[in-house]
């Protein structure tokens, strides 16, 4: 019996399956979505406690410098004008992040940029027979010198990715601007904001309409779900998708230890990065400081890192040479699928942010 009824089956509700949907059911084509978790939204999830949107997957800022991107995001629900500022405590001392002269003169009295630009070169000195850092430890020595890296960064990174710096790919700490000028934002990018309503609402308006399955997992009647259409979207693990026959993909895991306080402002800022080796949490949020709230109490999350292992949430991807190559097989042979495309970053093994997940979902939209 043919039981065909869909054009697509989605699977997953995050960022990537709702962006998809919305976008096909605009050209016309019927679309199903299953979701193992109890709401949509995948990571960028909120949910509204004593008043505030708290982020339950950890702390979303958006921020792009595409345009299309923002106006496409604004079209579901207006954003604040949130720039995030973290703070970061190291032994009880507080400097301003990203690198800046903010920073700079709280590490050495430094007051202008000349100043600062003769301090950095100074530290850096030692380490300028580096011209191609393999690692992170060297990424961020020929970046700042020994200070920067000691007090900011060698415990924080050490702590979210759980081995030592020399093991870890040198691109994600490019991440961070580093700058001259008092320029607290985290960003380099024109655009950034968090949604009014939360992100759960925004994702919701993209959905409207849509069919949404929750508290189904694909895999337990993946033979059903797969003849409910005629193609398949997958943004979960591509490992598990096939069987894990190449080997496991390794993540970095979260364990979020959350709290109602009796004080209306607890720490004054929405991001607290703990940088040294001997806190155990990475960072303290403060939600109500992406919302500039006002409520009588307030919500904290502190992010403890943690090992990842199968009944764990797969965070962040770690794109060593190792787990690269065992991606590149699975990829591989993904290509050859013409029943199934893969989308997303558990999908395709990225540290994506929202944006690049948005970028990428249109451009699949465009595509077919
Ligand atoms: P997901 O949100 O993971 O969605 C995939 C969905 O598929 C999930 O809901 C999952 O339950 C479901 N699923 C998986 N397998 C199955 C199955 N077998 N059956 C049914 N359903 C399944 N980005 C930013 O731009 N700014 C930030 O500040 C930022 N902060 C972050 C902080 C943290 C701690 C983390 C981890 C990420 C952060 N990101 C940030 C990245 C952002 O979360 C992602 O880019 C985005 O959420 C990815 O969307 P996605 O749809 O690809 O994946
Ligand atoms: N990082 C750091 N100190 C900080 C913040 C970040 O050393 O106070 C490094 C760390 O290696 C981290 C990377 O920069 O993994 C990227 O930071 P980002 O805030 O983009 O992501 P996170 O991993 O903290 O979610």
């Amino acid at each position: 019996m043919d039981n065909k009824k869909y054009d697509y089956l989605i699977v997953g509700a995050g960022l990537f399956g709702s962006v998809f949907a919305h976008e096909m059911k605009k050209k016309g084509k019927t679309c199903l979505l299953i979701e193992k978790r109890n709401h949509i939204a995948g990571n960028i999830f909120t949910e509204k406690i004593e008043g505030i949107n708290v982020h339950k997957y950890g702390a979303h800022i958006f921020h792009t410098s595409n345009k299309k991107i923002w106006d496409y995001v604004n079209s579901f629900g207006e954003f604040n004008r949130f720039t995030n500022s973290p703070i970061a405590n190291y032994k009880g001392k507080l400097y301003n992040l990203p690198f800046n002269m903010n920073t700079f003169y709280q590490l050495w009295g430094v007051k202008t940029p000349e100043e600062a630009k003769q301090k950095i070169e100074e530290q850096k000195a030692k380490y300028a027979h580096i011209t191609e850092p393999k690692n992170l430890e060297e990424q961020a020595l020929v970046l700042g010198g020994k200070d920067i890296y000691e007090k900011l960064i060698k415990g924080y990174t050490e702590k979210q990715w759980g081995r030592p710096a020399i093991e870890i790919p040198a691109f994600i700490i490019r991440r961070l601007p580093f700058r001259f000028t008092f320029d607290n934002n985290y960003f380099n990018d024109i655009y950034q904001g968090i949604p009014v309503e939360g992100y759960t609402k925004l994702v919701e308006k993209m959905l409207d309409g849509i069919e949404v399955i929750n508290n189904v997992n694909y895999f337990e009647d993946k033979q059903k779900w797969n003849n409910m259409a005629d193609k398949v979207i997958f943004t979960g693990k591509i490992d598990e998708f096939y069987n894990f026959q190449f080997g496991e993909l390794e993540y970095r895991s979260l364990h979020f230890e959350n709290e109602i306080l009796d004080t209306s402002n607890y720490q004054g800022n929405a991001v607290v990065n703990y940088t040294e080796k001997e806190i155990p949490y990475t960072r303290i949020i403060e939600h109500k400081h992406f919302e500039f709230g006002t409520q009588e109490k307030t919500y904290i999350t502190r992010e403890y890192p943690h090992e990842f292992s199968t009944n764990k949430e797969s965070y962040y991807p770690i794109n060593d040479d190792k787990n690269q190559a065992i991606f590149d097989k699975y990829q591989k042979l993904s290509l050859k699928d013409d029943k199934v495309i893969f989308g997303g970053r558990l999908a395709e093994y990225k540290y994506y942010d929202m944006h690049h997940v948005i970028d990428k979902a249109l451009q699949l939209t465009e595509k077919l």
